[in-house]
């Protein structure tokens, strides 16, 4: 998204220093991604070491003053969301929002993740609806697209 591939990450003095997106220094990113050898590549570690990754991503990046910290996960309820919530419980989280799409595998997977925040009682902020709309080829008019939807319980 941020055309950072093949981008590598550098140890300074006091961590990890994530990779910035442009000279303003203002967003930046680490991803599991600039440490592979292949962009293709997939992850199969086992949980105690995406655990641990998952830890030192939190710890061990010097991510100086932010505004925002935003965690980017795979779908679903696994180990490794467990270990991200319990990682930052101590700089209290503003909540989760959960991405679907207007399939029913996808919604079921979103009811799972909203029942899930409920019993670790983690805020759901609100569900982003993505690819619910039609772009059309020819005028390339889209119609109803990447909808957001306030969460009530
Ligand atoms: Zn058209």
């Amino acid at each position: 998204m941020f055309s950072l591939t093949g981008r590598d990450v550098h140890q300074g003095t006091d961590g990890w220093i994530p990779v910035y997106v442009d000279d303003t220094q203002s967003l930046c990113v680490m991803s599991i991604g600039f440490l592979l050898n292949n962009k293709d590549e997939a992850v199969v570690w086992r949980g105690p070491k995406k655990n641990a990754m998952i830890k030192q991503f939190l710890s061990d990046v010097v991510w100086g003053q932010l505004d925002y910290l935003i965690i980017d996960t795979p779908p679903g309820t696994s180990n490794e969301h467990i270990s991200v919530v319990v990682n930052i419980k101590s700089i209290s989280p503003d909540g989760a929002i959960l991405v679907t799409t207007p399939q029913g595998v996808s919604l079921s997977d979103v009811r799972r993740e909203v029942s899930f925040c409920k019993k670790i009682l983690l805020p759901v902020i609100g569900i982003i609806e993505n690819m619910s709309g039609f772009v059309c080829p020819h005028c390339s008019v889209s119609i109803r697209t990447h909808t957001m939807y306030m969460y009530t319980p």
